[in-house]
């Protein structure tokens, strides 16, 4: 079948790339198991109790060939703020989820018959990452975000598995960070160790996301007025600077309970708003993953450390 329809029909669904490649064992599996070695997944336990499966994409279902890598910005040109980019709006699996289960309904008009095969957004034990440079699509940076040289990294990661031979891209072998540091640096946790290794449990995005007890206290200053997650090293890159993509998706604009607050303003909203209110304000946001009892802790220690104001 011919990839380069398949590849204009994932743009005309919104995708800003796409990339074709095998299923088969990720070329970064002795990283990842040196990485959960050292502890670097925090409490995030079941990246191990998943890591064989992560490990080789064949493992996830059973009878796939192929994966049609996609990417979606959600805005890197978008302004800095107390909330990552990527959570301002509304949460990204299922969009995403749904436009991949079109492009499979697509490809099988095309094909004629049924193809099994299933759509994958941090859905399920894949390391997209690692698919997503196997088809082309970018490097592995050395703040650990997949780089493509004409959109940056401010994307949103899906794959659709398909059992069906498909004509694949080269996979991006060539690494464009050079002697370039800027990422490591700007880390204010000092989360990035070495290129390309992160320590989840010093990370700001892990700290007020995933996290679930007490900041530790020697971090709290350092998180300065990050509320929700951390963009700082992957704004510091010169890969984004220049080419991160516009946003085109409008469920990714930013929702009310957060547009155009700065830092005091939300953590104050937060820290008075009821159980009831955050389930309207935040309805189908990402930021339900910290749960109102988890922003609330983020935005104390944001009040520490910028101040209540009046
Ligand atoms: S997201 Fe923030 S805290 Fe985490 S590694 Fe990047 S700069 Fe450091
Ligand atoms: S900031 Fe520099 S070193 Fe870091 S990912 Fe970007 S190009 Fe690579």
């Amino acid at each position: 079948m011919d990839t380069a329809a398949i590849k204009a029909q994932a743009y005309g669904l919104g995708f800003d790339l796409t990339g074709i490649t095998s299923v088969g064992p990720a070329d970064t599996a002795p990283a990842f198991d040196e990485w959960l070695a050292r502890g670097f997944d925090g409490e995030m336990t079941y990246l191990a109790r998943t890591a064989e499966k992560r490990k080789d994409s064949r493992l996830a279902l059973a009878g796939m060939r192929t994966a049609i890598v996609v990417a979606m910005s959600y805005g890197g040109r978008e302004p800095s703020g107390p909330v990552a980019r990527y959570a301002r709006g509304d949460d990204y699996h299922e969009l995403m989820v749904e436009r991949l289960d079109a492009l499979h309904r697509w490809v099988e008009a095309q094909v004629g018959t049924p193809v099994n095969g299933k759509a994958y957004v941090d859905t399920g034990p894949i390391l997209e990452r690692d698919l997503a440079r196997r088809a082309g699509l970018g490097w592995f940076g050395k703040n650990t975000t997949l780089i493509n040289p004409r959109a940056g990294s401010f994307f949103f990661l899906g794959s659709l598995l398909l059992d069906l031979e498909l004509e694949l891209d080269a996979p991006f072998v060539t690494d464009h960070c050079g002697s370039c540091t800027r990422c490591l640096d700007a880390c204010p946790t000092g989360a990035l160790p070495a290129p390309r290794v992160l320590d989840s449990n010093r990370c700001i995005s892990y700290l007020t996301i995933e996290l679930k007890g007490d900041i530790p206290d020697d971090l709290r200053p350092l998180i300065g007025d990050l509320l929700y997650g951390c963009d700082i090293c992957q704004e510091v890159c010169p890969w984004n600077q220049k080419f991160a993509l516009p946003l085109r998706e409008e469920a990714f604009l930013p929702r009310a309970a957060v547009a155009g607050k700065d830092a005091r303003t939300l953590a104050r909203d937060l820290l008075e708003m009821s159980d009831d209110e955050f389930r309207v304000a935040f309805k189908g946001s990402p930021m339900k993953r910290a749960k109102l009892r988890g922003l609330k802790r983020n935005a104390a220690v944001v009040i520490e450390n910028v101040g209540a104001g009046d």
